[in-house]
C-alpha cells in the first residue's frame, strides 16, 4: 500500500461499514465493548473514496481508541487501522502460514519475558565498550 487512500481497497473485513466486535481495548483487553465518542472523515476528490477517522471509548475502562478506516470502492469490504495497539503479543498476521506465525509468536513472547526480566525494555541491545 503506497498511500492511505488505498486502505480497504485490496483486503479488510466483510461489510462496508466499521465493525467494532473484533477490536480489542488495548488498556482492559475487552473485546468489542465501545461506543462512538467522535467521527470525521475526508473524502478523495473527484472520487468516492473516503476516510473515517473515529474515537471509539470503551465501555468497560473509559479509556480511548482512534480508528482510521475505509470501505473499499468497488465491494463489501473495509480495513482499518486502531490505534494504540495492544501491547500483548496475541495473534500474528492474518495472511501469514500457521507455521511461520507459531513461531514468531514464541519469538516475541520470549522477547516480551526477557524485557521483563530485565525490567527495561531497552537494555537488551547493550553495547559492550572495551577500554
Ligand atoms: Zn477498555
Amino acid at each position: 500500500m503506497d498511500s492511505w487512500w488505498d486502505l480497504g481497497e485490496w483486503s479488510g473485513s466483510s461489510g462496508k461499514n466499521l465493525t467494532t466486535h473484533d477490536i480489542v481495548c488495548p488498556f482492559c483487553d475487552e473485546k468489542g465493548n465501545f461506543s462512538a465518542a467522535f467521527h470525521a472523515e475526508k473524502k478523495k476528490a473527484q472520487s468516492t473514496k473516503k476516510l473515517n477517522f473515529d474515537t471509539l471509548k470503551c465501555e468497560n475502562c473509559a479509556s480511548y481508541v482512534m480508528v482510521m478506516w475505509s470501505s473499499s470502492s468497488f465491494g463489501n469490504v473495509h480495513e482499518k487501522v486502531i490505534l494504540p495497539r495492544s501491547l500483548k503479543v496475541q495473534n500474528y498476521p492474518k495472511h501469514w502460514p500457521d507455521a511461520v506465525g507459531r513461531y514468531w509468536l514464541q519469538a516475541k513472547s520470549n522477547l516480551a519475558r526477557s524485557h521483563r526480566l530485565d525490567g527495561n525494555a531497552y537494555s537488551t541491545t547493550k553495547i559492550s565498550q572495551s577500554q
